[in-house]
């Protein structure tokens, strides 16, 4: 089996209808401000960041109703979107887990927020949990 696979859980992806609202509760709950705000324009998505230890909390606010992140809102409510693994080589990983039967949304990495390639593979492959690749560029 060889090793760095999936390095560890970077993020947590939560849906929020306002950041700027949940913003307060969050600084609250984890005591301190966060680190970045970042629109994803091609995801039709505004994010902001927390660093927790090693790890990281994303919120995601639909920047219109029609966009992934609207429709979840819209299907769901607020609550955890995804799980996102930082992973070292991500076509490599891409390549393995569709080898894997995993399917994937993106065959090929994109640019996210916070300075990374991503890429998500479907929750019907996943046990009803969208999971995304991250790659620090
Ligand atoms: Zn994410």
């Amino acid at each position: 089996m060889p090793i760095d696979m999936l390095n560890k859980i970077e993020h947590l992806g939560i849906a929020v209808k306002s950041i700027e609202e949940s913003a307060i509760m969050y600084e609250k709950l984890l005591g301190k401000p966060s680190y970045k705000t970042e629109a994803v324009e091609s995801e039709g998505v505004s994010t902001m960041f927390f660093q927790i230890g090693e790890s990281k909390i994303e919120l995601l606010e639909a920047t219109n109703p029609s966009s992934p992140i609207g429709k979840f809102i819209e299907k769901k409510g607020e609550g955890i979107h995804h799980i996102a693994y930082d992973v070292t080589d991500i076509e490599a990983e891409l390549k393995r887990l569709k080898a894997e039967g995993f399917e994937l949304i993106h065959e090929t990495p994109k640019d996210g927020a916070d300075n990374k390639r991503i890429a998500f593979l479907h929750p019907k492959s996943t046990g009803g949990v969208l999971v995304e690749l991250c790659q620090e560029k």
